[in-house]
């Protein structure tokens, strides 16, 4: 025989006790940086010795896992984007919690592929955690559902069957022909988020066919212009395919008159699609679910459960009403992922009919265990507690004298500026904007921005479950006093 065939590899520990060891000594280390997370700047920069790991040339050869594993703990952890801190506001960045690492390891363990069409525990977790998603945001059961990597992804799905869906040939296998077929046009606010406009143009629409409708003071979408459009489209001849509802825009929060599109919406049979990326999570918080009442009357909704859900990266999902339509969008089934009566191929669902993936991580098990070991109640009210939160800084803005609130607090995003009439007006974004990279270089605070009407705002967009009311006060006193202390270099 071939010397070759007599050594067997596979990427197995030589030493499992030792194996064992390691990982009892991570799960410490990690606990520790979970339950100390506040003590710890909120951001800092690597320092050059960590930066150089990052140029070592590609290892041909093995290290050990123990020495492996001390290069993370020095260079890597220790500068994580840290969403997790008390203190980060940027973005919509989420905590996620410490009873999903216990789900880590065992997804991690099984390595599930996640195929659906497979008759294992891992289909079951994840067909009964998107029955759960659409009870807790009052969708139809038999709506069809998807988990995805994200927002953006679970919009490109809702938005790919709203073209099957008003597409009057064969989407599929003609493409879009807008030489020989009407313009599908769809229409969302200009403060719809980034992802809508990739995903159109993915979908092979073309930029061109999104409308953004201009907003009203509070950052809404403009009823009047969108049946405007929407009768001129009709007159050009073209057709209207989709409106995306905003719940909960990424600049300001701000949420679209739900009820008021879905008449629109009917009246013209247009499909309906909410963007609720953090927004449909409201649903969850008792005392603000009407702030987003309404949603459940769209034809799809695509969110986020790594955001407000606070379950850790990377998850999205993706509910359609009907089912059938979702289907009809992404069916392709050849014979190597066909269903089996039984046998290890006779899962109860094909789950890459209703998207663009195939093999899937078995994310559904972090949600899964978070939803069990918490309660969906616990959720809703840390939801609803942000949304106090944002309430709580807004007043705390509104009260401070040199500070100046942006834009309406709707529900967990805060924004603001500060000013002194001193202050050049052309000046005054490069003001602001210098005073948020001062903030985060003191390690206190992570804010993000927003460019609201051509002004410069710090933006705090609260989805986080370790922020405290005095971590709020202490931003304020902050940034009136890096403010303040500025003063000299601008005036
Ligand atoms: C974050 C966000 C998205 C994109 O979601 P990802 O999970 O980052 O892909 C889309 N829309 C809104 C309103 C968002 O806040």
């Amino acid at each position: 025989m071939n010397k070759d065939y007599l050594n067997e590899k596979s990427l197995d520990p030589d030493d499992w006790d030792a194996f064992n060891k390691l990982l009892h000594k991570v799960s410490d280390d990690l606990v520790e940086y979970l339950k100390n997370v506040g003590e710890r700047p909120v951001w800092k920069s690597l320092p050059e010795e960590s930066k150089e790991l990052f140029d070592e040339s590609l290892p041909r050869t093995g290290t050990e896992y123990a020495k492996v594993y001390d290069e993370v703990k020095k260079h890597i952890l220790p500068y994580p984007t840290n969403n997790i801190h008390p203190r980060f506001w940027s973005w919509v960045g989420g905590t996620g919690t410490p009873s999903q690492l216990i789900a880590d390891m065992i997804i991690s363990a099984m390595n599930s592929g996640s195929l659906g069409l497979d008759e294992t525990a891992s289909t079951y977790v994840e067909i009964q955690l998107l029955d759960w998603l659409k009870v807790l945001l009052d969708y139809p059961a038999d709506s069809s559902g998807l988990l995805v990597s994200g927002g953006s992804m679970a919009n490109l799905v809702g938005l790919a069957v709203a073209r099957t869906n008003a597409a009057k040939y064969d989407v599929r296998n003609d493409g879009i022909d807008i030489k020989n077929n009407s313009r599908l046009i769809y229409y969302s606010s200009t403060e719809t988020h980034s992802c809508i406009r990739k995903a159109i143009e993915l979908l092979g629409l073309g930029s061109e066919s999104l409308k953004l409708i201009p907003v009203n003071d509070d950052y809404t979408i403009n009823l009047d212009l969108l049946n405007r459009a929407i009768e001129s489209d009709i007159k050009d001849g073209n057709t209207p395919a989709c409106i995306i509802a905003n719940v909960g825009t990424v600049n300001t929060g701000a949420i679209d008159p739900l009820i008021e599109l879905s008449k629109i919406a009917k009246k013209q049979n247009i499909w309906l699609h909410s963007d609720g990326a953090f927004g449909a999570i409201t649903k969850l918080a008792k005392n603000s679910k009407h702030l987003v009442e309404g949603m459940e009357l769209s034809d799809s909704i695509a969110f986020d459960l790594h955001k407000w859900m606070y379950i850790q990266y990377d998850c999205g999902c993706v509910l359609i009403k009907g089912g059938a339509p979702h289907k009809e969008t992404f069916s392709v089934i050849p014979p190597y992922i066909k269903n089996f009566e039984r046998g290890l191929a006779s899962g109860p669902i094909n789950f890459s009919e209703y998207g663009v993936q195939l093999s899937r991580s078995f994310k559904a098990l972090r949600a899964w265990m978070a939803l069990k070991i918490e309660g969906s109640d616990k959720f809703g009210e840390l939801v609803q507690q942000n949304i106090n939160q944002a309430k709580y800084l807004t007043d705390l803005v509104i009260k401070n004298q040199h500070l100046e609130i942006l834009s309406p607090t709707s529900l967990n995003i805060v924004t603001f500026r500060y000013i002194n009439k001193k202050i050049d007006e052309n000046l005054i974004n490069d003001f602001n904007a210098e005073l948020l990279m001062r903030l985060h270089e003191t390690g206190e605070h992570a804010p993000s921005s927003a460019l609201l009407n051509g002004i410069f705002s710090i933006r705090v967009a609260i989805t986080n479950h370790r922020s405290r009311l005095n971590d709020f006060n202490k931003l304020v006193d902050d940034v009136v006093i890096i403010g303040n202390d500025m003063l000299k270099d601008y005036i």
